[in-house]
């Protein structure tokens, strides 16, 4: 665990005003940021998850997400973090869907399980095969096939805000930019109110990805997802993960500092920080943090950069 740089916590706020859900604050072109989990494996991992959750809620984020498990155990334990954000915290969670593994039947029991909790926010992914996220993708034989698919069956259950995914380097398995563009856009048209994109560690990737949408007409906001990069050891899993271009001169300046942890932090944090306060220049309509269920990192970023959903999202365009 890399040193803690001192965040200190707002202000308790005086009094409670009515939380905007995220299709809102968008549409009302506020910018909106948010931070995202994973279902914890262990009873410790349990209790790291939740004293982050704990650390981040003072600071109202727009939203929190928590990611969807390959399957099995991990998939119920999805559910039951999503549900208890909602039940025991002032946070509003955002459910990652995937269709991996599904029918259709057991899709929409997952989704009426969240309209049960109260939970109206849904990520709507198609998600990657098990075992091998690059391998071929087969859908459940009574499932959907893609992202879109599961937009609509959302959006036909309920009054769900939903997001989906975006890729600002394409996606792997995209045969081109045009096809990759024709695909996103079908999401939106679907019902999808906003999306959150890939990791990745180039401005201009996500820049020149909302020039294509432009281009096409596809104005649904994009939220880039930030990841700050503060040990060596990561870049390698950063790859599996996401295949994004890992700038060459931050991985030296990360490899230079490998024994040094509280270098690393610094360097990653800073780096994370140029990169959104450019995104945000630019007008991106909000940031998705990415915590690994560590809250000091991404808290720091959210510091430095004094972002308050308040704020107009404003382009230098
Ligand atoms: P889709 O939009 O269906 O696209 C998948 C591929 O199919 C793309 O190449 C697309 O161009 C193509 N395609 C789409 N429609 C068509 C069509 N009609 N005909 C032909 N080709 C088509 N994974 C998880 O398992 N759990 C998570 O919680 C999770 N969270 C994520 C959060 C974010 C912000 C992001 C960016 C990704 C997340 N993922 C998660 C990973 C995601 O599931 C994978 O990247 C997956 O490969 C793509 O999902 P998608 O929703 O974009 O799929």
């Amino acid at each position: 665990m890399p040193a803690a740089t001192a965040v200190t916590a707002p202000r308790p706020r005086t009094s409670a005003p009515t939380p905007l859900g995220v299709r809102e604050l968008l549409a009302q072109g506020r910018r909106t940021f948010s931070f995202e989990f994973f279902p914890p494996k262990t009873d410790a991992g349990e209790r790291t998850l939740w004293a982050a959750i704990r650390r981040i809620e003072p600071f109202a984020p727009s939203f929190v997400s928590v990611t969807y498990g390959a399957g099995g155990s991990s998939r119920d334990r999805t559910v039951e973090v999503t549900k208890r954000i909602a039940a025991e915290t002032t946070l509003r969670p955002v459910a990652h869907l995937t269709a991996v593994g599904h029918s259709v039947t057991e899709l929409r029991h997952i989704i009426g399980q969240y309209a049960d909790a109260g939970i109206r926010d849904v990520l709507a992914l198609r998600g990657d095969p098990p075992g091998d996220p690059k391998g071929e993708w087969t859908p459940h034989p009574h499932g959907l096939t893609h992202a879109a698919e599961l937009v609509t069956l959302i959006r036909q259950l309920g009054d769900f805000t939903v997001g989906v995914a975006a890729f600002p380097e394409r996606h792997p398995r995209s045969p081109s930019w045009c096809e990759d563009i024709t695909h996103f856009a079908a999401k939106c048209r679907a019902g999808a109110d906003y999306a959150i994109t890939q990791m990745f560690f180039h401005a201009e990737d996500y820049l020149r990805l909302r020039d294509r949408l432009a281009s096409v007409g596809c104005l649904t906001p994009v939220i880039p997802e930030i990841m700050p990069a503060t040990d060596f050891r990561q870049i390698s899993r950063f790859a599996e993960l996401s295949d994004a271009r890992f700038p060459d001169a931050l991985a030296r300046r990360l490899e230079a500092a490998k024994d040094n942890p509280a270098d690393g932090h610094r360097i990653g944090v800073a780096y994370a920080t140029a990169m959104s306060e450019r995104l945000l220049a630019e007008g991106a309509p909000g940031l998705h943090y990415i915590t690994l269920n560590k809250s000091t990192a991404t808290l720091e970023i959210h510091q430095n950069l004094n972002v308050s959903q308040t704020s107009a999202t404003t382009t230098t365009e």
